[in-house]
């Protein structure tokens, strides 16, 4: 990772300081232009390789949690400064907090957390251009969730079902003018699993949309770690399966473990293959 940022951060670093100096290093209209493109290319790359790097982290395992208890209000007021920032030239969006105390506390990675939640807000911004955005956590039972909603451009249904993977931009106008890395959303789902929760979405095509974090008031590593381990087991062993009968393939939605090992059990003795999915979004997508 030193390798790819070293230089990126000279090349980022370079145009920006030239930038910043017109007064010793005059630079006329088209050298400005043609620096703050090189500029932004950069800015590009470096999110892009940030996220591949997090990405490739989460998937081989080696994504480090570290659980600390979190004070809520403190790590709202940081996201919504930078939401505030990233708004101030758009004075037809709002953006509103709503925080529910929570009873007990909150044990669980906090930058993690907070990357998730920047990621979103970010995205609502990009795609909002009147009404609102809000961010409000409440909890329910065991859980944390915390919501960002947006009255921007929405997403069409047959594209909610996609726009986890990597790599995915929607393919519409609307869409089509914002620059991304189709990374954003597959790397904040990443982290809710490895937090041991989900990351939903609803939405509705020129209403809005509403992403929904949900993780368990504590982290409980010990669950986390054999969870992860049954859902590689399962994975493996359905990868292995020698049973194939002919157009008789099941696939089982099921986001516990230990239930999705219960039906591949029965299905397998019946002779079926079984392809295992385990969240709604990605069973839809298979
Ligand atoms: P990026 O935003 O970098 O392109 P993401 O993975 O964060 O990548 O998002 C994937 C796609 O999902 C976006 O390109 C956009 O089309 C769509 N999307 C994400 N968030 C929103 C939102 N709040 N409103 C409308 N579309 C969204």
């Amino acid at each position: 990772s030193h390798e790819l940022r070293t230089p990126l951060n000279a090349i980022i670093g370079f145009s920006e300081g030239l930038l910043e100096r017109v007064d010793r290093h005059p630079l006329n209209a088209h050298q400005v232009d043609r620096l703050s493109k090189i500029k932004k290319s950069g800015d590009h790359l470096l999110t892009l390789i940030n996220n591949v790097l997090d990405l490739a982290k989460v998937e081989s395992g080696r994504v480090e949690v570290c659980v600390s208890e979190i004070e809520i209000a403190p790590l709202i007021d940081e996201i919504a400064a930078l939401a505030e920032g990233l708004l101030k030239d758009r004075v037809d969006v709002q953006f509103r907090t709503d925080v529910e105390p929570l009873e007990g506390a909150l044990v669980s990675d906090r930058d993690k957390i907070k990357q998730v939640l920047i990621n979103l807000v970010g995205n609502a911004a990009k795609f909002t251009e009147q009404g609102h955005i809000a961010l409000s956590v409440e909890q329910d039972a065991g859980y944390v969730r915390f919501s960002v909603e947006d009255t921007g451009v929405g997403i069409p249904d047959s594209e909610l079902p996609k726009i986890f993977e990597k790599f995915h931009q929607v393919d519409q106008a609307q869409h089509r003018s914002i620059k991304g890395t189709g990374l954003g959303l597959a790397l904040c789902k990443s982290f809710a699993s490895v937090l041991g929760g989900t990351l939903s979405v609803r939405s509705f095509e020129g209403d809005g949309s509403t992403f929904t974090l949900s993780i368990p008031l504590r982290y409980d590593e010990e669950r986390q770690a054999t969870q992860e381990q049954l859902v590689e087991q399962i994975k493996d062993r359905c990868c292995r399966s020698s049973v194939s009968l002919e157009g008789q393939r099941v696939l089982c939605i099921e986001d516990d473990p230990t239930n999705m090992e219960v039906l591949i059990d029965f299905l397998d003795q019946q002779g079926f293959q079984v392809i295992p999915a385990f969240d709604g979004l990605s069973g839809l997508a298979l």
